[in-house]
């Protein structure tokens, strides 16, 4: 499929390649390829980059070519002298576009998450931090998904997936959350039908009560509609102890969000993490970060990763407050969990493949050839850099990830320092635009 984009095969007359029919063409094509060794014009090659790539078990210094949106090549060598457009990625590394798994992205004029004053907007702060997929944690229900599709899904570059609230009308204030009757699991699963590209779970989140009922809706409308659910395990009841969600009411693939947080019991008073933690690990459950404004404290982490307990997936729980804290980013996190000793290979897989096989997109979050072309190219800087939880405590680490490039759907979206840029010269002439070859 790469033959349309050599000049000599282009110059064939239309009429001829009608006449040779599409076997003979395909037949003729190795011949004239070898004969010739043509640069491939690829859209874009990044060069020399350190490729993490977890799924395809790439760590190592790669060339990525990037035609039609797709990745088209990862190699140690890619000639790039007839491709559009090429970034030095010497001295970085290269991942797959991040996949934040916890976001609220559905800003506007109500009060709370739910098309309202705390969500935002994707494109303006997915990118910058190497994100490409973000998938929205239940700001939406099925009542108010269609809005949220047509506002922001549908608006963005940012690829936004979507976690349906259990609750007709999402996130939309303490009021809403806590309305039982408007937790029905039929709605849930049928909106999510309607949506399968787009609505890739349920969630459950803040509920106050005593009994299982958000939870047990939830799973309800997630067994209806074949899909994961996500839970924010909301006020901490002894009469619904995180003990037995892990060990009996959550389905392996199910996903406990905020697990660093310390308010529903993670963390023991003997300093030890709850054994519950580890027995859903067992059965399968995922545990994500969820970062937010006060749902990571150093306390459970640190401790968490003494005992070998590292999130399955690393998560913002992006919102107006939580991004002004101590969360700030992914790369902002991952560098916590660079600090507390995850190696970088296992830190960018809990960013981009581990949270695309939690969702069930495994298209995302890798390098393999036809995959969609989402990139993130970051400088790991070394030096001292503070590292604050949600509780106003700081730990100093020794390295940071900062994004330098961010690639979506093969378009540079993203670029820190101008690497893709062509450099000034005096006289320099503006650029026409699109080069023929
Ligand atoms: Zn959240």
């Amino acid at each position: 499929m790469h033959i349309r984009q050599r000049a000599h095969w282009l110059a064939v007359p239309a009429a001829l390649t009608l006449v040779l029919g599409a076997a003979t063409a395909s037949a003729l094509a190795p011949s004239t390829a070898a004969a010739t060794s043509q640069a491939e014009a690829y859209d874009l090659v990044i060069e020399r980059g350190h490729v993490i790539d977890p799924k395809n078990h790439v760590d190592a210094v790669r060339d990525v070519a990037v035609n039609g949106g797709k990745i088209a090549k990862v190699a140690k060598d890619i000639d790039s002298s007839a491709a559009k457009q090429t970034v030095d990625a010497a001295g970085a590394y290269l991942t797959p576009g991040l996949i934040d798994l916890h976001a609220h992205l559905f800003p506007g004029p109500e009060d709370d998450y739910a098309n309202g004053k705390n969500g935002v907007s994707p494109d303006g702060f997915t990118f910058r931090s190497g994100v490409t997929t973000a998938v929205d944690a239940g700001s939406s229900g099925a009542a108010n998904f269609e809005l949220f599709k047509k506002n922001i899904i549908d608006r963005s570059q940012t690829r936004v997936l979507a976690f349906l609230n259990i609750v007709g009308k999402g996130m939309g204030g303490a009021k809403v959350e806590q309305d039982v009757s408007d937790m029905k699991p039929g709605p849930a699963a049928e909106k999510a039908a309607e949506h399968p590209d787009t609505v890739v779970g349920i969630k459950t989140a803040h509920y106050e009560g005593k009994d299982w009922a958000a939870v047990d809706n939830a799973v309800e409308a997630g067994d209806k509609a074949d899909l994961p659910v996500m839970v924010d395990f909301g006020a901490n009841h002894p009469e619904r102890p995180i003990e037995q969600l892990l060990g009996e009411k959550l389905r392996p693939g199910d996903i406990y969000s905020h697990v660093y947080s310390g308010l529903r019991n993670e963390l023991l008073d003997s300093g030890k993490l709850n054994s519950g933690l580890h027995k859903g690990r067992e059965r399968g459950v995922l545990f994500d970060v969820g970062h937010g404004g006060g749902s990571f404290s150093w306390d459970v982490a640190v401790e968490a990763m003494k005992e070998g307990f590292a999130p399955d997936t690393i998560s913002t729980d992006l919102h107006i407050t939580s991004m002004n804290a101590g969360m700030k980013d992914m790369p902002n996190i991952m560098g916590k969990f660079l600090t507390l000793g995850m190696p970088l290979k296992d830190v960018v897989e809990a960013s981009t493949w581990k949270p695309a096989k939690a969702v069930g997109r495994a298209d995302l979050g890798n390098l393999s050839v036809g995959a969609p072309a989402d990139l993130a190219m970051f400088s790991l800087d070394k030096g001292k850099f503070g590292y604050v939880d949600s509780f106003g405590y700081r730990i100093d680490g020794s390295r940071k990830l900062t994004t330098q490039l961010t690639v979506r759907d093969g378009k540079v979206v993203w670029d820190l320092n101008g690497k893709s840029a062509k450099k000034w010269t005096p006289g320099a002439k503006p650029d026409t635009g699109e080069h023929e070859h």
